[in-house]
């Protein structure tokens, strides 16, 4: 059970002024819910406090950590927006107050209220991604004590965290919670089939541990020989990982990522030698070689991934990256934010606002669908579905939703290349414009020098990016 000592031990290093607006936070807070339980019978502080232990374990802010810690008193008590302003910061008090639920409003349904609130949710990335963190901290906590809700409660609650949460950790790189959440879902949802895996899985980490561990040393031992720094965990994928890999037809010894090394070391440049040391004394898999970090993917997850066949020739994934990727890597952006300094979050902000592909999906959907059932649902089918990675003819890496054509693909990169597009090229050789792209494929558009629509454009664009500037040019 995590008691306050625990927060105060995770902000032990935070600045004076900030451990005491936290304490002053908190003190509001278990003040405010005074009275008030939650379903386990235990007081209902117990609950912000548990969000602010995990936003801190995320290396949050302050500002992240009070809100964390008062993220429900909007809601359940009687304190205000204002109110809160005037005891902390407007920060705070807009944080609080985007993790608050909706309202007031005349709903017809309660299906229609929930659809605002989770388009709520999604779209406040574009105002600060600090509401969605603090989103995320509280549902973990709910379904990690999910237990004491009605059955129906556990169903709807654990679908939501799959639809929804799920999609919105990965999108900012807090793989750990979004491995979490994807596990406690399916116990909730696939009962029999978690107890059936999580049966395999950890007879594979009993059965593989030795061989694993003797991975392990020799390449600790080559690479401490080579005077690089390191550092070498094991790991199994996780339950609904497996899951999912058996469902899709996959046989566990099959598995190229079922069996893990993550190996961290100092800098970039030894991140590629410790390739080398690694294909000199295990063979690779050769098409499952995978380098994000020249190619980092929208949630800044940067990493190598190399399949190699390891001892007894087991398949074992090799992932190398450099200690502070690993730590973004399981923290997702908060740790930036942690490295960077004083104007990081702005700088994530901005940055999400002009690079990131995800934030600019959100922002035309969020535009073109005023009704909320629809905003959700295409969010759903462009955002939260199967990705793919394909390269221009450059060489760089771009990110679409499973089902895009080359159509989608030139409206990416930009809507003159959409408009004047003659002939396309995947793997060099020529297809339709409507041909559905494959993860990996190389595009070439060869254009013209006039703007022409043509009608299997219109039929064969699959992004609402894409549609949208198609309807523009034909409206012109
Ligand atoms: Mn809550």
């Amino acid at each position: 059970m995590i008691d306050l000592i625990d927060l105060y031990y995770n902000i032990k290093n935070y600045s004076e002024e900030d451990i005491a607006m936290i304490k002053k936070a908190y003190a509001l807070a278990n003040h405010l819910h005074d009275g008030q339980f939650r379903q386990s019978g235990e007081p209902y502080i117990v609950h912000p406090l548990n969000v602010a232990y995990i936003l801190s374990t995320l290396k949050a802010d302050a500002d992240t950590i009070c809100a964390g810690l008062l993220h429900d008193t909007l809601e359940d008590t009687s304190i205000s927006k204002g109110e809160i302003e005037k005891e902390f910061n407007s920060t705070v008090a807009n944080l609080v107050d985007g993790v608050t639920k909706i309202s007031g409003m005349n709903f017809q349904s309660k299906k229609e209220q929930n659809m605002a609130n989770t388009r709520k949710i999604i779209t406040s990335i574009e105002s600060d991604v600090r509401i969605i963190i603090i989103k995320l901290a509280d549902r973990l906590h709910n379904m990690r004590t999910l237990e004491f809700k009605k059955k129906e409660k556990q169903i709807e609650n654990a679908l939501e965290t799959m639809e929804i949460f799920v999609p919105l950790a990965y999108f900012i790189g807090a793989y750990e919670i979004k491995s979490e959440l994807e596990d406690l879902s399916l116990f909730y949802l696939k009962n029999d089939e978690y107890q059936k895996i999580a049966e395999i899985r950890h007879k594979q980490e009993v059965g593989c541990n030795y061989l694993l561990e003797e991975m392990l040393n020799k390449i600790h031992n080559l690479l401490t020989q080579n005077g690089i720094p390191n550092e070498i965990k094991t790991k199994i994928k996780n339950i609904y990982g497996i899951y999912k890999r058996l469902a899709q037809g996959n046989k566990l010894s099959e598995m190229h990522d079922l069996l893990s090394l993550k190996i961290m070391v100092d800098s970039i440049p030894n991140c590629y030698l410790t390739l080398g040391l690694v294909h000199e004394n295990y063979y690779p898999l050769n098409d499952k070689f995978k380098d994000y970090i020249c190619n980092p993917k929208s949630n800044l997850y940067r990493s190598l991934h190399t399949t190699v066949f390891g001892p007894e020739n087991r398949l074992v994934q090799t992932r190398i990256r450099t200690f502070k990727m690993e730590y973004i890597a399981s923290y997702g952006l908060t740790a930036d934010w942690d490295f960077n300094s004083d104007k990081a979050r702005e700088k994530m902000q901005k940055y999400l606002k002009n690079k990131c592909q995800f934030y600019r999906t959100l922002t035309e959907i969020d535009k073109m669908f005023s009704d909320n059932d629809s905003f959700v649902n295409q969010v759903k089918l462009e955002l939260f579905g199967d990705k793919i990675y394909v390269h221009t003819s450059t060489g760089e890496m771009i990110e679409l939703p499973k089902g895009s054509t080359p159509i989608d693909f030139a409206y990416q990169i930009n809507s003159k290349i959409g408009r004047q597009m003659e002939k396309v090229f995947v793997n060099d050789e020529e297809v339709p414009f409507d041909y559905v792209l494959k993860d990996g494929d190389r595009v070439r558009i060869v254009t013209k020098n006039n703007d022409s629509i043509s009608d299997v454009m219109i039929d064969g664009a699959h992004t609402t990016h894409a549609k949208r500037k198609i309807l523009e040019s034909i409206k012109n």
